[in-house]
């Protein structure tokens, strides 16, 4: 397509349909375009594209953009074409005719970026053919590869810096979502990036709602929490793969359209998956974590981690997935200690070096405690990334329900006195077998049910003990002996407890039954139930259309997009320009229609009476019905200015009307040329005063909104 602008603001605007930039783009844009190196370190769903798709349209020649894995790369290059950008990806799946098409529109000056895999790029002949292409800038995705540091090593990405080295005038920018310090500088330096500026932005997000519940009775939780999900995309990551394949099963009985995932599958199966989740054919994806590196889903609406995670890098890595579209999102993980005992295991079973272990055992940890924090989650993490915030963040599940806590030490002594009463030699679930009276075979077996406090802890629920002895072992009461079972232990400062030395307080379980998302309390209004389906409805025709595209649904239009269309709603072609990410191409292609399917869903609904637009559309109506001005005027009980008045208004929305029976050329053009005379006066009132007597106030309107309008469609024919 033909760039009329080379302004970023403009392209921002005209191609992605953006009003602002996010924090660090346009700085990181400002610096490629002084022909600078850079490295944006941005999470996930930042927004990272832009800081160089922008550079490659405001520039002369083609972007070359590395980027690790063929589905990203066929990804973003869908996504840029649905808003009318020439892209393409040269990878192993395409056929020679596919590559000489390629080439040639290339050769022709046509395409702005090219997407490339870093063994291509490295071979011989494709360095040989870059040389003679006019490159405007080199990006590379997903730059921690390059770093042994970060935690997806790719050899490929290490011999880049040879590309680099032999094209000393193109700008260099690096970008990726992993934070810490030691992965950043070895990325400028395993490049060799000159003079390199950072664009770090912050690790926050704002709209990712974060939840930890107790690893009990998980499934009823899971359902819970999908009840609230309807039917958005959604993974939920598993340890295990019969776990993935299990937990599918079970979603799909309860009626989901859930599929599993994990690296032991075909090839082709795991494609087919990624591509139908991708499509929105499969709602939800339970899978280990070799899903999600590969997927660019920006409508991704919720992550559950069935199990823990192994540190909080991965954790925040995997939740980040969700709601990249800046769109709300849910995420709720699962805490229980026997993950941490499981890795613990597959840890200590490794083949790597001591000081490994040690770092990731440590990591373990804090994940763990992070999990039983009493705070804000979002800061916990932040703070874990070295970034510091006082403020709660307001969307977490700490910050909606502040724990209580309690004087916990009666609670602590009739556990920790069964701790020492069966000698030690007894994990958590029988633990809480042992305290609840279970009467099970192993307590028979074992003897158990003579010791004297069997039952004691009748009085607690089993779920509740679970949660209570998970804050001994995190207060440090209690330890577990990973050589020996997992057999708890008592710590000298349990001991303090036991013997009434020391006091401790616990807070409060938490009673998934009884609690209920604070939206749910409030009552939904019908304007809201309203919006909640026409939603549904205008998420369907995407669904059609971008089926009948061969696309995305979420590239056709993202979430976010859609959202915004429904707010108001949008039911004039003029208000697109206002919707965020209906780009200039969009409003081409799917305007029109998408304004068809709003309408017809509106059309008799009992609110739309008090909705502002309400009375343009009556007469709108009439007039495709072919209805007189007069009729009109008669039938409505409008005067004759308020409805010329509404011609105009309807001309300024980009309707198409006919206008030549009820307005001359000869009352348009006498009506302009004063007004042009006059200076283009915002009052009407000086041009009333020079025109004909009897030219009212909405032919002046009308005339003007014309004469806009021609102006605008000049300038897009052009
Ligand atoms: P990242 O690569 O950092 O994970 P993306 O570049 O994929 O993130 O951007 C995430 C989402 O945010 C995309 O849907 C993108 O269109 C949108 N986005 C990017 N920049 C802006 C902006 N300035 N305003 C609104 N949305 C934006
Ligand atoms: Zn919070």
């Amino acid at each position: 397509m033909a760039q009329e602008t080379r302004d970023p603001s403009q392209l921002l605007q005209d191609v992605f349909g953006y009003a602002t930039f996010r924090p660090h783009q346009r700085e990181a844009i400002e610096h490629l375009l002084s022909g600078q190196d850079a490295l944006v370190i941005m999470p996930t769903g930042g927004g990272k594209s832009l800081c160089y798709q922008i550079p490659a349209l405001v520039k002369e020649g083609v972007a070359l953009v590395i980027s690790p894995l063929i589905a990203l790369m066929k990804d973003q290059v869908e996504a840029l074409r649905t808003n009318g950008i020439s892209a393409y990806a040269i990878n192993s799946t395409l056929d020679s005719s596919e590559k000489v098409h390629i080439h040639e529109e290339i050769g022709k000056g046509k395409v702005k970026l090219l997407y490339v895999s870093p063994e291509k790029v490295m071979t011989p002949p494709f360095l040989e053919y870059l040389s003679t292409l006019p490159l405007s800038l080199i990006a590379i995705d997903e730059a921690h590869c390059v770093s042994m540091w970060g935690n997806d090593f790719r050899p490929e990405y290490a011999q880049l810096s040879g590309m680099i080295q032999r094209l000393p005038d193109i700008p260099v920018i690096a970008l990726t979502a992993t934070a810490d310090p030691a992965t950043q500088t070895d990325i400028v330096k395993q490049l060799g990036l000159r003079n390199a500026s950072l664009f770090l932005g912050s690790f926050a997000r704002e709209n990712l709602h974060i939840e930890v519940q107790p690893a009990t009775q998980r499934m009823n939780r899971i359902l819970r929490f999908l009840n609230d999900h309807g039917d958005q995309p959604g993974i939920v990551y598993c340890l295990s793969r019969k776990s993935t394949e299990r937990v599918a099963e079970q979603l799909r009985k309860e009626g989901y359209h859930a599929a599993h995932y994990h690296a032991k599958m075909d090839r082709q199966e795991r494609d087919r998956v990624q591509e139908d989740f991708q499509r929105d054919n499969i709602q939800i994806i339970c899978a280990t974590i070799a899903f999600g590196m590969g997927i660019d889903k920006s409508n991704i609406r919720w992550i559950i981690h069935y199990n823990l995670p192994k540190n909080i890098e991965s954790y925040y890595q995997e939740i980040g997935r969700a709601g990249r579209d800046g769109v709300q999102a849910n995420t709720l993980l699962f805490a229980g200690f026997g993950d941490v005992m499981t890795y613990r295991m597959m840890i200590s079973d490794s083949e790597s070096p001591e000081s490994f272990k040690e770092v990731q055992i440590q990591k373990l940890d804090r994940m763990f405690s992070y999990s039983q924090a009493t705070s804000c989650r979002t800061n916990a993490i932040l703070s874990y990334f070295g970034e510091s915030r006082h403020q709660p963040c307001g969307h977490c599940d700490r910050c909606d329900h502040p724990v209580s806590s309690f004087d916990g030490t009666q609670i602590a002594q009739i556990a920790l006195s069964a701790v020492a009463r069966v000698k030690e030699t007894v994990g958590m679930q029988l633990l809480v077998d042992i305290l609840r009276g279970a009467g099970t075979r192993e307590i028979r077996d074992g003897g158990f049910d003579r010791v004297k406090t069997y039952g004691a802890g009748r009085a607690h629920s089993r779920d509740h003990w679970v949660q209570y002895i998970t804050q001994l072992i995190d207060r440090g009461l209690v330890s577990i002996d990973y050589t020996e079972y997992g057999h708890l232990k008592m710590t000298s400062i349990g001991q303090d407890v036991l013997f009434g030395r020391e006091s401790v307080s616990l807070t409060k379980p938490e009673n998934y039954k009884e609690k209920k998302p604070r939206e749910k309390l409030k009552k939904e209004t019908s304007r809201q139930a309203f919006r909640r389906e026409l939603l549904v409805s205008v998420s369907l025709w995407r669904k059609k259309r971008a089926d009948q595209e061969g696309i995305s649904p979420a590239h056709l239009l993202s979430d976010a997009t859609i959202a915004a269309l429904v707010e108001g709603p949008t039911m004039f072609i003029g208000q697109l320009e206002e919707i965020p990410g209906f780009s200039a191409h969009k409003r081409q292609l799917y305007g029109k229609e998408i304004i068809q399917a709003i309408r017809s869903y509106c059309n008799g609904q009992e609110w739309i009476k008090s909705f502002k637009g309400a009375t343009y559309l009556e007469t709108l109506d009439y007039l495709h019905a072919g209805v007189s001005l007069q009729e009109i005027i008669h039938a409505r009980g409008l005067g004759q200015e308020t409805l010329y008045g509404h011609l105009a208004w309807l001309v300024e929305q980009g309707e198409e009307l006919d206008i030549s029976s009820h307005f001359t050329g000869d009352e348009q053009s006498v009506i302009i040329s004063k007004w042009l005379e006059l200076g283009q006066p915002e009052s009407l009132n000086t041009v009333i005063q020079h025109l004909p007597e009897g030219t009212g106030y909405g032919k002046i309107k009308l005339a003007i909104a014309v004469w806009y309008r021609a102006q605008k469609e000049d300038v897009m024919i052009n």
